[in-house]
């Protein structure tokens, strides 16, 4: 029989598909994220054959010596970045993802925070409970127009080019992005423009919104230099991997009115946040949540199960990376 670890609860589909095909499913009871020495110390007690591990999850080469007879580790997540690929690779051992599911969901998350931020609306909401309206006044919260301005994009792939839909058509925005690659769908239905370069793009929007992986080449991809080539009155939404951008330099920005606000869902020393940011009254700030529907995560579990399914069945999962 099969052997299958779970490092955290997930959505029961997932678990069923799994016992339904007769596998054993061990699931860690606790409501956290398990540490890599809790993670190996599970591993140790039964032969698992494969591990279905979120993003939170540190799997590299100490966890894989840990699980020698799982060939398959399905992670519960679109990105992989927590996961030493070249050493999955180097081992043969299988790697997926669950690709695209919540591409919608994430791309209005970023939406969310361009229009929270436009309207000022979180601080409006701290103000109201903290007791502090007094009636209406022409001069509280001025916020921003959101309709007709540019809008950045640096990444257009799955998220990326469903927040340029919803832009173009909700709000009228000119869309301009960099990516490595050309999408030439964008440019057809939206209008979108790419640039040459991350600074092109930079330069010109209103709306920077980040919605690339987080590799090597895109570490620090916004960093101290690009925040200052930024408009003044500029917005930065990052909705992709804390660490894509420099968040050091972005509260330096921040204060020193280098651009307008921020809007972030995810934190480059996650859960740590960085000195400085929680001050900040232009800065919206969600905890890692831009995929957080029943549907989303119902599909991810269905996902990740199946990709641990094709692998013993076929050998070929669907979503495999590497
Ligand atoms: P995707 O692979 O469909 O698109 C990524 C795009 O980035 C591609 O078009 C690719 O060409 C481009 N790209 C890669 N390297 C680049 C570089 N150096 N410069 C410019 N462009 C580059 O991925 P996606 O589904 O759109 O997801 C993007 C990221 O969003 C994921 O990798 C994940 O980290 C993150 N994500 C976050 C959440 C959340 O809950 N906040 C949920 C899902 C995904």
């Amino acid at each position: 029989m099969k052997k299958i670890f779970v490092t955290r609860e997930i959505p029961e589909n997932a678990i069923s598909m799994l016992r339904n095909k007769g596998y054993e499913v061990d699931i860690y009871p606790k409501d956290e994220i398990i540490s890599k020495k809790k993670l190996i110390r599970e591993l140790r007690k039964k032969d698992y054959d494969a591990v279905l591990c979120l993003l939170t999850d540190t799997i590299d080469g100490d966890v894989f010596d840990a699980a020698p007879k799982a060939k398959i580790f399905a992670n519960y997540a679109d990105g992989y970045n927590n996961i030493d690929i070249n050493e999955a690779k180097r081992r043969n051992i299988a790697v997926t993802n669950t690709p695209g599911v919540s591409s919608l969901a994430v791309a209005e998350h970023a939406v969310a925070l361009m229009l929270s931020l436009a309207t000022r609306l979180v601080e409006g909401d701290r103000f109201m409970r903290d007791g502090k309206y007094k009636g209406w006044s022409p001069m509280n919260f001025i916020g921003t127009d959101l309709g007709g301005k540019t809008v950045g994009l640096i990444g257009v792939g799955h998220i990326g080019s469903k927040a340029a839909y919803i832009m173009k058509n909700g709000f009228g925005s000119k869309i301009i992005y960099y990516d490595v690659n050309s999408n030439e769908e964008v440019e057809m239905k939206c209008g979108a423009i790419r640039k040459q370069s991350v600074e092109d793009v930079l330069r010109e929007a209103d709306f920077v919104s980040i919605h690339v992986p987080l590799l090597d080449s895109t570490r620090h991809l916004i960093n101290e230099a690009r925040l200052s080539i930024m408009k003044p009155t500029a917005f930065l939404i990052n909705t992709s991997r804390g660490a894509v951008v420099d968040e050091i330099a972005l509260v330096k920005a921040l204060k020193d009115g280098k651009i307008r606000g921020a809007g972030l869902d995810v934190f480059e020393f996650e859960p740590e946040i960085t000195k400085g940011l929680l001050k900040l009254q232009n800065v919206v700030l969600t905890p890692h949540i831009a995929s957080a529907r029943e549907s989303v995560r119902n599909e991810m579990a269905r996902l990740a199960a199946q990709n641990i399914i094709e692998f013993f069945e076929t050998g070929t999962p669907k979503n495999k990376v590497n």
